[in-house]
């Protein structure tokens, strides 16, 4: 197997720019998967875990900066992540196994672009920006548009993830949440993923309610109905029950060997419910 090894952004672009099929390789850890199953078809690798640029986590003008190799290990445990954005924090700790956290990267992990990918719901609660390079500039692409369906990102062939922002939250939230369902504690594959923040008013309204659910649906979504139904509303039993009732609004979830469509939705409306009720 041919592998190039740049040591930097400039080489990667110019590589990658040379050998259009090489595929990107951060920790390897869906990768190595494919390779083993046959799947990489003898493409080129070009492996990006020698960029320093792009490891590790910086403070920007209003947010903080992940570089895209920046593995789930150091966010799960970065003081500034869980400080300002402890859901995400919760996210990567929730990755796999403590193994797969030490190689697996957030870069990784959105490319990969699966609906279950544990990352997602905190990063659009969060409204990150995913900055990717090519040789032709940057792009800044809100999370949410990363997607555009089962496996398939908003990248085009000549793109790489250079970086995830995360702007800082204007308040602190009332509440927050993070849950991952699965079959296991380690080494599962999410059969609902969610996280969610409420801000409320003096008197008790919600001012502002965001919440997204992975596993529900091709790519992860926010409620955008339900967050659009509880603003400016107290969270009264029967507003939360119309918002759980408003969850099949943003999320279709199907039945598969993991879990049925039925099992996803009652739990997340479960989540949802525990997490505005007092
Ligand atoms: C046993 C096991 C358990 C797992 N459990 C979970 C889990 O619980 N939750 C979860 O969300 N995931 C899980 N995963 C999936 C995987 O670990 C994560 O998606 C991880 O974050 C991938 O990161 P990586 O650096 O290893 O990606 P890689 O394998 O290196 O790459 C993944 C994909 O992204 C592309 N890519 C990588 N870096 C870039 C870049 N900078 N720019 C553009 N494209 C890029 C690659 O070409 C490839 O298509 C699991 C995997 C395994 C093997």
């Amino acid at each position: 197997m041919k592998v190039l090894r740049p040591r930097s952004a400039d080489e990667a672009l110019r590589l990658f720019s040379e050998n259009p099929l090489a595929l990107p390789f951060s920790g390897g850890t869906d990768l190595m998967v494919a390779w083993n199953m046959g799947s990489l078809n003898g493409k080129p690798v070009l492996d990006l875990s020698a960029i320093r640029e792009w490891i590790g986590i910086r403070k920007m003008p209003g947010g903080l900066a992940v570089g895209a190799l920046t593995t789930h290990a150091e966010l799960r445990d970065h003081p500034e992540i869980r400080r300002n954005f402890p859901l995400l924090a919760a996210a990567c700790a929730a990755v796999g196994s403590v193994q797969i956290q030490n190689r697996g990267t957030l870069g990784g992990n959105i490319a990969n672009a699966s609906p279950a990918g544990d990352t997602f719901p905190a990063l659009a609660v969060y409204e990150a920006r995913v900055r990717t390079i090519s040789r032709h500039g940057r792009r800044n692409i809100p999370f949410l548009h990363m997607f555009a369906g089962v496996k398939k990102t908003a990248l085009n062939q000549t793109e790489l993830i250079e970086a995830v922002e995360l702007p800082f939250l204007h308040a602190k939230p009332a509440r927050q949440v993070f849950r991952k369902v699965g079959t296991r504690a380690a080494q599962a594959i999410s059969k609902t993923v969610a996280a969610g923040l409420v801000w409320l008013e003096k008197g008790g309204a919600i001012k502002e309610f965001r919440f997204a659910l992975g596993s529900m649906a091709p790519t992860v979504r926010r409620l955008a109905a339900a967050e659009a139904f509880l603003k400016g509303r107290t969270p009264s039993s029967s507003a939360i029950e119309t918002a759980a009732g408003l969850l099949t609004k943003d999320v279709h979830p199907i039945d598969d060997f993991r879990s049925t469509a039925e099992y996803r939705l009652e739990v997340s409306r479960n989540i949802l419910r525990s997490f505005l009720g007092t």
